[in-house]
């Protein structure tokens, strides 16, 4: 299921980042005026304040743009990666002080150095960030940082920069994804992306000083108690400074500019350091192929292509242990890009020596073998790996596909079932397999009632209702269509719920 990198329209790739910025600039001028109030440097910000946007609202606005954000050719759906960064934002927000909020963490292939929190708890990666990090406790320190960002409700608060407030963006965005909400057919979705373009909006944006501070602390503390080294976000925030002093954009970034560190911030955060009990750093086998693979997906031209094999060569010179099976792991993900599959597995082999075995291996000796037509031996692997690693999305991806190319549906529809019991909305795309394989197997009425749940899980409603309307005509069943009826209806219920959700806070 490797998805080749693609040649990336250049338009397409700052539309994410515009409307990431253009978020920025609304949920920052959510200022209630209130919190504002707080005395520099106060410790602590206190807790929200009713009149802010509330987290139903913001949730749905968080939504509304993840819906455009996942049709972005930059937006990163490989699931190893994407499960690897969510289980590590979530074993930190385990520490969280009152209890996690909602989390959804993804990747955006973008060198710049740059992570982000946007409403709802989706905080956004790039692999530029990944790759920039010498160790797993550097990525989870920023990691850590955002997350406190979103558990602290920053952005709902209001707490940025810019203090004036703009109440009327704020109120535009609600009309858009609304506009859009009452075009049947129509989508979240193109409101969003309409909305984005009108607002030619171009302001460096971050969190006030205070809130930086705030994250910085609840980031720590979430950091050190997780068992990560705790100095990892202090050597990571140094490297960024220092590079954006330096004017080296690559390691600085993005995010060294929204983030200023003032000596203040640096010298609380080598205190806090100081105070704690030196931890390990250790990084896990997982990081480095993490870490590989972000190289590769963001290395989009040939030029930059040449630069990392050299990269990747070296390193596998030079280290070893995971270190140098990530290496190999990333010139045999080149050279599959390639279509070189007989280097692509040579590479794999040298990165199966002396290391434990790791899905990413196994994932890449099925992607591989599938390239090369050896469906009964990638069979095997898959059925092999995902006894192993049960809990791995980029695995069970691959036993799906294996499933699809020899054409083995029935046994498809009971692993997909079997996983939908397991994780009944984490993984939507399950939905969407299962409805294909029934869609191929006849099962018309069923399929569309999948991918009605799909679209549902991915906040797309109105595509959910178009399934479910589909469906319905289709079946002849009494029973079947009361309970279709009973769906529409829930999912129409839901639509009048937002819509007056949103006319409240547009009113307002
Ligand atoms: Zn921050």
């Amino acid at each position: 299921m490797h998805k080749a990198v693609t040649f990336i329209n250049r338009r397409a790739k700052f539309s994410l980042t515009r409307s990431q910025r253009l978020l920025m600039s609304i949920f920052c001028s959510l200022s209630v005026g209130l919190t504002h109030a707080q005395p520099m440097g106060a410790p602590s910000l206190g807790p929200a304040s009713a009149d802010e946007l509330s987290p139903a609202v913001e949730r749905k606005l968080g939504e509304a743009i993840m819906v455009e954000a996942r049709r972005d050719p930059d937006f990163v759906s490989d699931p190893a990666i994407n499960q690897y960064l969510n289980d590590m934002a979530h074993h930190l927000v385990a520490f969280a002080p009152h209890g996690g909020p909602e989390l959804d963490v993804f990747g955006v292939r973008d060198p710049v150095v740059n992570a982000f929190a946007m409403p709802g708890g989706f905080i956004g990666v790039n692999t530029g960030l990944i790759v920039s990090t010498k160790s797993e406790a550097e990525l989870a320190g920023v990691l850590a940082h955002e997350t406190a960002h979103v558990v602290q409700r920053h952005m709902a608060r209001g707490l940025t920069q810019q203090k004036q407030s703009n109440a009327i963006m704020l109120a535009s965005m609600a009309a858009a994804i609304l506009a859009a909400l009452a075009h049947a057919g129509g989508n979240a979705a193109a409101g969003v992306a309409l909305f984005g373009q009108a607002a030619a909006l171009d302001q460096q944006l971050g969190f006030s000083r205070e809130a930086e501070q705030e994250a910085d602390r609840i980031g720590f503390d979430m950091l050190s108690q997780a068992g990560y080294d705790p100095t990892g976000m202090v050597r990571m925030f140094a490297g960024m400074t220092n590079a954006a002093t330096l004017n080296e954009s690559v390691r600085g970034g993005v995010f060294a500019s929204t983030h200023p560190l003032s000596m203040q911030r640096m010298t609380d955060m080598q205190n806090r350091a100081r105070l704690m009990k030196p931890v390990p750093n250790q990084s896990s086998a997982n990081y480095w192929y993490v870490r590989a693979k972000a190289r590769v997906i963001q290395s989009r031209d040939v030029k930059t292509a040449l630069l990392v094999t050299e990269q990747f060569q070296e390193e596998a010179r030079v280290s070893d242990g995971s270190n140098r099976s990530a290496a190999l792991f990333g010139l045999s993900l080149l050279a599959f890009q390639n279509k070189n599959y007989p280097a692509a597995e040579q590479y794999l082999k040298s990165a199966q020596v002396n290391v434990p075995a790791s899905p990413f291996l196994s994932a890449q000796a099925i992607d591989i073998d599938l390239a090369q037509g050896n469906t009964n031996h990638a069979l095997v692997t898959a059925q092999a790996a995902i006894k192993k690693w049960p809990e791995q999305v980029a695995i069970l991806q691959r036993l799906v596909k294996v499933y699809e190319v020899s054409h083995k549906d029935h046994e498809l529809v009971e692993l997909l079932n079997q996983y939908i019991q397991r994780w009944p909305d984490q993984v939507p795309s399950l939905y969407q397999s299962l409805g294909n394989a029934q869609e191929r197997m006849g099962l018309r009425i069923e399929s569309r009632e999948n991918i009605a749940t799909y679209y549902r899980l991915t906040g797309a409603l109105v595509a959910a209702m178009n399934q479910l309307q589909e469906a319905r005509k289709m079946s002849n069943d009494f029973y079947e269509q009361s309970q279709l009826d009973a769906r529409v209806q829930k999912i129409r219920e839901q639509m009048t719920q937002e819509r007056r959700m949103l006319e409240r806070f547009k009113a307002g």
